[in-house]
């Protein structure tokens, strides 16, 4: 099947709809048994979809996970309340005392301090790696190393890491290496990480699956070797979510496929016209050729989403940044992206630095993170304009 197809179609069997479209809502804590007999059933197969207690999951958040595994080639998928809960609790899921893990150095700054602030404190240590290291990651890799965690586009950098490589790389040192990605920029569909040999395949479904900035998703999907301890760890963490928000999440699927679609056409046509603009130095879009990594972006990727950066040639005075950003009428100021509308955010190089310690800065100018939302393109382009003219 096709991923539009799948998209509309993956978790809606009969079970979890009840004979609607759409999978039943169904809100639990408690979850009734009819008998002793039930009870040690469902007890028994609380993995295997027997409805047993609310921290579990019901109907509703069973459907979503299947759909989920389904879309990402998983056995399973794990829930959680926010995208940096699946981050953290992935890895904390697989790591003990006197572990190392090995982290990209140009990764989602949060997952940067979970490890800097929380896993230094349990005695695991991290190393941070250039994301573009590709098979020479096998040097920074020690006796003790269990995780290798990639994340590919890097957060507001966007360098596209050679996935099929470092997994090579790492496989050929120990196999028992559990390798996870952070997948979110893909929406866990235009990068199928787990056909390239990735262990976990994590997101923030806050961004493309939510899609319309009203909630907060974190999913992980795993495979075989994984799923058992990634479920069992969730569930003794207490990360689940509402019934509510798993309805939204199996919502946004189903015009996932289209809404990407028209956030690919759209950020293509934008850096394009940005790559010509005499301000810009650099346009760091996977698909345009001078994004680092790009090679590997054309390779994997079954397409993009509407999320990239650009640096300007010159670090723009704060009172011409302040100009530029806070006149814009389409493009607003926010954290979080993957919504249907236009956002934007710019950090000063020297701020760049602060935020992310072990990542190679090879730029002065001041960068600028857009996530190209459903707007139309010319008018998108029309507000961007209007900004470099009040700062030329
Ligand atoms: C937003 C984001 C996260 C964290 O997700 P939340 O849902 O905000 O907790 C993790 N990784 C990446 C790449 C993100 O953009």
């Amino acid at each position: 099947m096709k991923l539009e197809t799948q998209l509309v179609t993956a978790g809606r069997e009969k079970r979890y709809t009840q004979g609607s479209v759409n999978a039943v809502i169904q809100r639990a804590s408690s979850l009734v048994f009819d008998s002793v007999k039930d009870k040690q059933f469902a007890t028994a197969n609380r993995a295997n979809g027997e409805l047993f207690y609310g921290r579990y999951g019901t109907l509703t958040h069973f459907s979503f996970q299947q759909a989920m595994a389904d879309l990402e080639g998983g056995v399973g998928c794990s829930l959680y309340p926010c995208g940096a809960a699946a981050v953290s609790n992935a890895i904390l899921a697989f790591v003990a005392t006197g572990d190392h893990i090995l982290m990209t150095g140009a990764a989602y700054a949060p997952t940067q301090d979970f490890c800097n602030k929380v896993l230094s404190q349990f005695g695991v240590s991290t190393t941070y790696y250039d994301p573009l290291i590709g098979a020479g990651i096998v040097d920074l890799i020690k006796p003790t190393t269990r995780v290798v965690f990639l994340e590919s586009p890097s957060s507001v950098t966007m360098e596209v890491q050679d996935v099929p490589g470092l997994v090579k790389a790492i496989r050929a040192v120990n196999p028992e290496i559990i390798i996870m990605i952070d997948n979110t920029w893909a929406a866990g569909v235009l990068f199928r990480a787990l056909d390239y040999g990735v262990d976990i395949s994590i997101q923030s479904g806050t961004k493309y699956i939510i899609g319309h900035s009203d909630a907060m998703l974190g999913t992980a999907v795993a495979n075989a070797r994984c799923w058992d301890r990634l479920r069992e760890s969730a569930y003794l963490m207490g990360q689940m979510l509402d019934a509510d928000t798993a309805y939204m999440a199996s919502r946004g699927l189903r015009t996932l496929a289209v809404r990407l679609k028209q956030h690919e056409i759209s950020s293509i046509a934008i850096a394009h016209w940005l790559e010509a603009r005499s301000e810009v130095a650099q346009v760091n879009h996977p698909a345009l050729p001078q994004c680092p990594g790009h090679e590997y972006f054309v390779r994997d990727f079954l397409g993009c989403s509407g999320l990239f950066s650009f640096v300007l040639k010159k670090r723009l005075t704060d009172e011409d940044l302040a100009s530029f950003l806070d006149n814009l009428s389409l493009f607003h100021m926010a954290y979080s992206w993957g919504g249907f509308e236009s956002l934007i955010l710019a950090s000063q190089p020297e701020e760049f630095n602060d935020i992310r310690p072990a990542g190679k800065i090879a730029f002065t100018g001041t960068l600028v993170r857009i996530h190209i939302g459903l707007e139309n393109v010319e008018e998108l382009i029309a507000d961007l304009d209007a900004g470099f003219a009040r700062i030329a």
